[in-house]
């Protein structure tokens, strides 16, 4: 049963994802460049990972048993930086190098970055790293897991099928995989440029223990990541419905959010849209 200070943590929890969509925005304005509307989608499923599911803290960023996760859209690393940040794992002071000559804080994923366990971004290669990963965990006798973020139009690679096939040969009950279904890329809606669905029926017939979850319902994604895997010898599939420029009214399954740069007047809306949600969730604590 929920506790009222059950009810105040997740209160707070949601507070802090709305506040991280404004240090996206403050992230990608500061910078002039960068991925917007992915980054805002996959928020709320970082921060439930960062702060409610991995076990990893800034002194166990290199321990042998560490939870992993790779981010493969890794052009959506605006929402990592900003949540590595948040848990502590990232030094803030970075993010003012976001893109500057010399940093490493570049616009896809790479391992140069302290809490960034693979370098991403070339899509479709991020669940074979955690393929790899798990079978290394496995090898070893590490108990730990393995999380894996996909777009959904990176589906459309094959070498995410070859990597499903091998997940579930290899009985990596230690891996989670979740795709950020938003159901857009950048070009498009994912139905009209190379409809991937039904999903959950694909990777069910790849052996893949299948959970479809709306991305945005914070409590329903740490349950569903903390109880992986729930079938012993599967690897666990979290298809999350989410929504593309989440929290950002007018970014919101809109396509032109995808890699575009908020002007004064756009801003001063993202803040308000914010605002607005931190205090209707306030009201409710
Ligand atoms: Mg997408």
């Amino acid at each position: 049963m929920s506790t009222a200070n059950d009810v105040r943590a997740d209160v707070e929890l949601a507070v802090r994802a709305m506040g991280y969509r404004m240090d996206v925005i403050d992230l990608i304005r500061s910078a002039g460049n960068g991925h917007m509307a992915g980054s805002l989608s996959c928020l709320d499923i970082l921060t439930v990972l960062y702060e409610r599911v991995l076990r990893i803290s800034p002194d166990t960023l290199r321990h042998p048993e560490r939870d992993r996760y790779v981010q493969s859209k890794g052009h959506a690393v605006e929402a990592l930086y900003v949540v590595l940040a948040g848990a502590g794992l990232l030094d803030r002071a970075l993010l003012d190098t976001y893109l500057r000559f010399g940093t490493d804080l570049v616009g896809h994923a790479t391992r140069s970055v302290p809490g960034i366990e693979q370098s991403t971004g070339a899509l479709g290669h991020g669940l074979s790293l955690g393929v790899g990963m798990a079978i290394a965990g496995k090898q070893n006798r590490l108990d730990y897991r393995v999380f894996v973020l996909m777009g959904d139009g990176e589906i459309a690679e094959g070498s995410v099928w070859e990597a499903a096939m091998s997940a579930s040969h290899y009985d990596l009950d230690n891996l989670v995989a979740i795709v950020d279904r938003n159901r857009y890329q950048i070009a498009g809606s994912t139905a009209e440029i190379l409809d991937s669905e039904p999903l959950s029926d694909k990777f069910t017939s790849f052996g893949w223990n299948v959970h479809e979850i709306d991305g945005h319902d914070l409590a329903l994604v740490e349950h569903t990541l903390s109880s992986a895997p729930t079938v012993p010898g599967r690897p666990t599939m979290v298809l999350a419905d989410t929504v593309k420029g989440s929290g950002i009214s007018y970014m919101e399954h809109n396509i032109r959010w995808h890699h575009r740069v908020p002007n004064d007047e756009e801003y001063a809306i993202a803040r308000q849209d914010v605002d607005n949600r931190i205090a209707e969730l306030r009201s409710r604590a």
